[in-house]
């Protein structure tokens, strides 16, 4: 992975669970395989954890036939070869080596991806062989990718080419967060991303701001305020960064701004509020943003110091609990209504 975990997976004759076929299931780490016993070859129940996640429930030990072969983790990195480190406190075991090539493809694909910087068209087919043709050897290189050379890889026509270079280009003009995220910081999730991208504006604020700064924003804590302190430090990061901005990537961000309670004239202005249910009209993410650009405050859970539930469809335990509380609830329509003014 892009973080140098090595995670054993579990490859299965493929079967069909839940309407998909499975062929492959994560076995998370050594500790898992030891504790349910799983080896090589034997014969196993899965099941889809979430209807999602293919998980390896237990062995069929009544039907092994001696064959199989007990699993060890192996001591050094199968991509680059460098002796696998445990960091103390974690089950993990990680490739440390900065220059593995696993940890620069599955980082690059990271940063296309849809959350991050969304590049239509590139996946991990293409960006595996962009980085097997030595194309692509950091983020910066996707920008200065040529049609000559991207024509030449596999299943690649001339209107696919123009297709990827075109949403490689059109990238560019991303919003911060998606920079952010795509980055692939350590504890940098894409709500986190977008928490910094709004509170900093720009990446060189971000660049700049203090552990106290980075402490004072909400849902920053203290192992993420270090991991952004760390990666800035970085010399190679801060040089990748330049080149990105030279290639022309936005580093602004552009989505709607937090204001200052004080500074709004809006009904939300300066409320806890709590968002629960199905949004018909515009999503989660978009109604958080708006509210918050109108200087509202939105929280996970709905306690005394809620001012407000927005309620969708299907609203369940806490609008019960509002209701309990004598807590404001408003619908979809008392939501849009103020929204609009
Ligand atoms: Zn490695």
């Amino acid at each position: 992975g892009r973080t140098g975990v090595i995670t054993p997976t579990a490859i299965l004759e493929p079967v069909k669970v839940a309407g998909t076929t499975v062929s492959r299931a994560s076995l998370h780490n050594e500790d898992l395989i030891k504790e349910k016993d799983i080896r090589i070859l034997d014969k196993v129940v899965v099941k889809k954890a979430g209807d999602i996640i293919p998980e390896v429930v237990n062995v069929l030990v009544e039907q092994r036939t001696g064959e199989e072969k007990e699993f060890s983790m192996p001591t050094e990195c199968p991509e680059c070869g460098s002796e696998l480190v445990r960091i103390e406190g974690e089950v993990a075991l990680r490739c440390i080596n900065p220059e593995c090539p696993a940890q620069i493809r599955e980082g690059l694909i990271h940063f296309v991806s849809r959350n991050a910087m969304n590049i239509d068209g590139l996946g991990e087919r293409v960006i595996t062989q962009l980085f097997g043709e030595n194309l692509v050897r950091n983020v910066a290189d996707l920008y200065k990718l040529t049609k000559e050379q991207v024509i030449q890889l596999e299943r690649m026509g001339e209107k696919s080419t123009e297709n990827l270079i075109s949403s490689i280009q059109k990238s560019k003009e991303n919003s911060l967060e998606r920079l952010l995220f795509g980055l692939g910081i350590r504890f940098i999730g894409s709500k986190a991303a977008k928490t910094l991208a709004m509170h900093f504006e720009s990446l060189e604020n971000l660049k700049n701001a203090s552990k106290e700064e980075l402490l004072a924003v909400d849902e920053i804590g203290e192992k993420m305020a270090d991991a952004v302190i760390t990666y800035f430090h970085k010399e190679e990061m801060l040089d990748l960064l330049n080149e990105l901005q030279e290639l022309g990537v936005n580093t602004l961000y552009k989505g709607p701004k937090k204001v200052k309670a004080e500074d709004s004239d809006s009904y939300f202005a300066g409320k806890t509020i709590v968002l629960t249910g199905k949004l018909e009209q515009l999503s989660r993410n978009d109604a958080k943003a708006q509210i918050e650009a109108l200087g509202g405050k939105l929280t996970g859970s709905v306690s005394k110091n809620t001012d407000l539930v927005i309620a969708g469809e299907a609203a369940g335990s806490k609008l019960t609990k509002a209701q309990e509380l004598n807590i404001e609830v408003w619908n979809e329509e008392q939501l849009m209504g103020e929204l609009k003014k």
